[in-house]
């Protein structure tokens, strides 16, 4: 309960400082909307990690925000995501912010050697031949790690996506026929940051057995 309030109080911070923009904010966002620059998505005034920050570009990992704002950039890195800090007296410096974006957001794309997604993989037949002896399931797992019960879209189960937090349930999860997992949002989270955030690794989204 006490979360859920937190989260409401950070939801309301977020929408008062997209309606109220300060004027840096405004001109920078004017420029960087509509994925203008380098075709980079950006969202304004995003909850992110349950900091609210200017801006967040999910699909690079990339959060950006003006010089002097508190912000636990600690944590952010922790999580995979690279943040940008761009100075206040915009707009005399405002290509130099473009460029430290651009160069960021390119580089996390280059940076980005994910393990191919889980659902390609093969399992040689005497390991698929293997029941299954775990006694917790990943999905069960990632229930309680999420604190949220999934709604069930077609062949997957649906959840709000605890790295962007969109409201429309982005995060979607399969649970194959081994209990393995497999997880991607919609909004393009990176999977190593979801898991960063989840506190999973690779790892735990295999069903455990005893061998
Ligand atoms: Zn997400």
């Amino acid at each position: 309960m006490r979360r859920r309030l937190a989260t409401r109080a950070l939801v309301r911070s977020a929408m008062s400082r997209r309606t109220h923009p300060s004027p840096a904010a405004q001109i920078l966002w004017d420029r960087i909307r509509g994925a203008r620059v380098d075709g980079i998505r950006f969202r304004r005034s995003s909850v992110v990690l349950g900091q609210v920050v200017a801006f967040y570009a999910p699909r690079q990992n990339v959060v950006v925000e003006f010089d002097g704002v508190t912000l636990n950039e600690a944590a952010l890195v922790a999580a995979g995501l690279r943040v940008v800090r761009v100075p206040g007296d915009l707009p005399t410096r405002l290509d130099d912010a473009l460029g430290a974006i651009r160069q960021q957001a390119g580089r996390v794309v280059l940076d980005r050697a994910e393990p191919p997604p889980l659902i390609q993989g093969r399992r040689t037949r005497s390991t698929a031949r293997q029941e299954p002896t775990a006694t917790v399931t990943p999905l069960q797992r990632l229930e309680s790690e999420l604190g949220q019960q999934g709604r069930r879209v077609g062949q997957d189960l649906r959840y709000i996506c605890p790295l962007c937090r969109s409201r429309r349930r982005t995060l979607a999860v399969r649970e194959l026929p081994d209990q393995n997992l497999w997880l991607y949002c919609f909004e393009g989270c990176s999977k190593p940051a979801l898991l960063s955030v989840i506190g999973w690794s690779y790892r735990d989204l295999y069903a455990r057995r005893e061998s």
